[in-house]
């Protein structure tokens, strides 16, 4: 029997994930396709439910979804519980196990990628939406020193320090004021540097922006990793900056394919060819 799995948001244009994750089947000779569910919100529920049938491996979840789906769930597993979103829905056996695969993705990524140790390291943050919360998760599970959270809308940013309070063990967690200067020193005494918002992202609000002033970049320097969660495009106005003060960079894209890689490995039991699927979600962009 054909297995199905898919990628379940609303609207869905321009996904990458089928690019790679069905080369992933095929390579394993898995009978399974990969689909593309794009659903508006009246069907979720029913749809969801059917994904118990022995036909169906489970789903990716993405965005509006990710913090809807929980409900739907017979149980969740780790990071999905604590963060109440679910990127990785497993039908097992007729039941539904939802997980959080962006957390460990981060930090494969970060490992395996950005060749970045998170253990003991001095971070700051940019953004503090549902990809900050992921964030701080891999980040904490990684003992990270410190992470300074800085948001446009510092209200948020504080939420997110809070929610985290219970959980932070040695990480230190702290909302770092919207004020250049605090900003500069901040830049200038971190480790590892993240943009969790989509500024710099194609056809988003602010494609051509950076998501700090450009005089803050000179605080740049070697000592420094930036991270972009953004990958449309791979490289991105911040990194183009970054790389211009010397600092070292990583895309999103390498996290992209780490969550689903682990998503595979849920579904299917098999390690997930891994340099097969970074390669065909860069061709996405080639050329
Ligand atoms: P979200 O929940 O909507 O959060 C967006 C965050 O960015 C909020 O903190 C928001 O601030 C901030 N923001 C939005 N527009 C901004 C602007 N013009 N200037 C400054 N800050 C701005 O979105 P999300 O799900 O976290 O996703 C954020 C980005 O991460 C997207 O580009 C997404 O593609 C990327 N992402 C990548 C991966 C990957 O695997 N590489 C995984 C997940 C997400 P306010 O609170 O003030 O609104």
């Amino acid at each position: 029997m054909t297995k199905n799995v898919g990628v379940l948001g609303y609207p869905l244009h321009h996904t990458v994930s089928p690019a790679f994750q069905q080369p992933a089947f095929d390579a394993l000779a898995l009978d399974t396709r990969y689909h593309v569910w794009a659903l508006p919100p009246e069907e979720l529920g029913e749809f969801v439910h059917e994904l118990r049938r022995p036909d169906y491996l489970g789903a990716n979840v993405t965005i509006p979804y990710k913090e809807i789906v929980p409900g739907y769930m017979d149980e969740l597993v780790q990071d999905a519980q604590r963060l109440g979103a679910v990127n990785t829905i497993q039908n097992l056996n007729g039941r539904l196990v939802g997980y959080n695969t962006d957390v460990p993705g981060f930090t494969r990524a970060l490992k395996n990628e950005g060749g970045f140790d998170p253990h003991g390291s001095r971070v700051l943050l940019l953004g503090a939406g549902g990809a900050a919360l992921a964030c701080v998760a891999a980040l904490v599970n990684e003992q990270a020193a410190s992470i300074q959270v800085m948001n446009r809308t510092p209200g948020r940013a504080a939420a997110l320090v809070k929610r985290f309070a219970a959980w932070a063990g040695e990480t230190r967690l702290a909302v770092l004021p919207p004020d250049q200067d605090a900003l500069y020193r901040a830049v200038a005494g971190s480790d590892l540097i993240v943009n969790t918002t989509p500024v710099g992202m194609l056809r988003g609000s602010a494609p051509d922006a950076l998501p700090f002033a450009p005089e803050i970049a000179e605080a740049l320097g070697p000592h420094t990793l930036v991270y972009d969660l953004v990958y449309n495009p791979p490289l991105t106005p911040l990194l183009k900056i970054a790389e211009a003060h010397g600092a070292r960079t990583l895309g999103g894209l390498p996290m992209l394919v780490y969550q689903g890689a682990v998503s595979f490995e849920i579904w299917t039991g098999q390690p997930a060819p891994v340099a097969l699927m970074m390669e065909r979600a860069y061709a996405c962009f080639a050329g």
